[in-house]
């Protein structure tokens, strides 16, 4: 049977239906409804936030988080990521500068953001890759210096915490995602954090075209709310979130046992005092070529690997040419692309599939 990278969880159909069975009644499917504003409240104490906003989904988010900032200029950011940290950015009209990462945990490193700034920074946007959370104290030691705010993508990193202390409450304001494929699912979703509650207010306005009430209109906002389908697949999810995490951990762990020292295969070390939601395995090999070689015998075995975060955004075509986008300038986050399979991983998959799995990475990995 094909196993794939990721496979979204879902509640017992009984419970969504049953979740979902007072829409029948009254006949509110979105807009502020009762299920968005109860999964807010929940959320809000999840994730240790004053404010959260939710969207119909994190990419939306980010780019009301970017809007609602009225930024305008250059923001500093990670090309090792999804396609939607950039994007949005550049849909906004803003400029990424792209600075290197840290081959240890593969955020956004410290070590010459500083180089980086210039009189058109607006904002620094660093990434909780694979929910490894950013050094966020030395990141905002350097934006204070600058009075720069620093927003996260933290679309990996719910749950995530250091010493007692939320992803959430990191920064200005981070976005979430609650894509089908993260640890914590909408179907499609996402939010927006902040302590700022006229920020929250702010993305309100830009998720529900400025729209204040019946008679004013204070923005030219655009249309990302989320619905009461999806916040009831959450307000569901929610309930099974520590067997979510805890089945995910299980099968981390089962890797670890089965790839961690293995000669040219190297898996990231867990960080110090963070509590980890296990969203995603990847694994680096000594070159591409071995890279590609395992990738290629996986797939023959029915299994799925992906290769994230390879192509660096700034290699992607759509940015052929686009002055800063090299990826020359940042070689330690080419040389991580380069090199990384992100396993399949997800509560409930077999110990025996893990075994396989790991048995096809070592046989392909000590080929060289
Ligand atoms: C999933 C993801 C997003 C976008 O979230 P969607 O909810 O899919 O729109 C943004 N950034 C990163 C790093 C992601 O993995």
């Amino acid at each position: 049977m094909r196993i794939n990278v990721t496979r979204s969880s879902m509640p017992p159909m009984a419970e969504y239906v049953e979740e979902i069975r007072d829409l029948w009644d009254s006949h509110w499917l979105t807009n502020n409804g009762q299920k968005v504003l109860r999964l807010r409240d929940e959320l809000r104490a999840y994730l240790g936030c004053p404010e959260v906003e939710l969207f119909t989904n994190g990419h939306l988010a980010l780019e009301a988080l970017v809007r609602s900032m009225g930024l305008k200029g250059e923001v500093i950011t990670t090309p090792f990521t999804f396609a939607s940290t950039t994007h949005a950015l550049v849909r906004c009209g803003l400029e990424p500068v792209f600075g290197d990462v840290r081959r240890e945990d593969c955020t956004l490193d410290p070590d010459g953001l500083e180089s980086l700034i210039t009189e058109r920074t607006c904002a620094i946007l660093p990434v909780h890759v694979y929910g490894r959370l950013c050094d966020a104290e030395r990141i905002q030691q350097i934006a204070d210096r600058h009075g720069i705010p620093v927003i996260y993508d933290a679309a990996h990193a719910f749950g995530v915490r250091k010493g007692g202390v939320p992803a959430a409450a990191l920064g200005y304001a981070s976005m979430f995602s609650f894509h089908a494929t993260k640890v914590f699912n909408t179907i499609e979703g996402g939010a927006v954090t902040t302590a700022d509650p006229a920020l929250a207010q702010r993305l309100a306005l830009e998720k529900n075209f400025g729209i204040a009430n019946a008679e004013s209109t204070p923005a030219v906002g655009g249309n990302a709310k989320m619905n009461e389908f999806q916040a009831a697949m959450g307000l569901c999810n929610m309930r099974h979130l520590q067997e979510e995490i805890a089945g995910r951990k299980a099968v981390y762990e089962h890797y670890e046992q089965l790839l961690r020292g293995v000669q040219g295969v190297r898996l990231l070390d867990a960080q110090e005092d963070v509590e980890s939601n296990y969203a995603y395995l990847p694994v680096f090999f000594d070159h591409q070529a071995v890279r590609d070689r395992v990738c290629d015998a996986l797939a023959r075995e029915d299994v799925f690997a992906r290769k994230y975060f390879y192509p660096l955004v700034s290699d992607f075509e759509c940015y052929q040419g686009r002055a800063g986008f090299d990826s020359a300038r940042t070689p330690v986050a080419k040389a991580l692309a380069d090199t990384v399979l992100t396993l399949p991983l997800y509560p409930g998959l077999a110990p025996e599939d893990v075994e396989h799995i790991a048995q096809v990475v070592r046989r392909e990995a000590a080929r060289g």
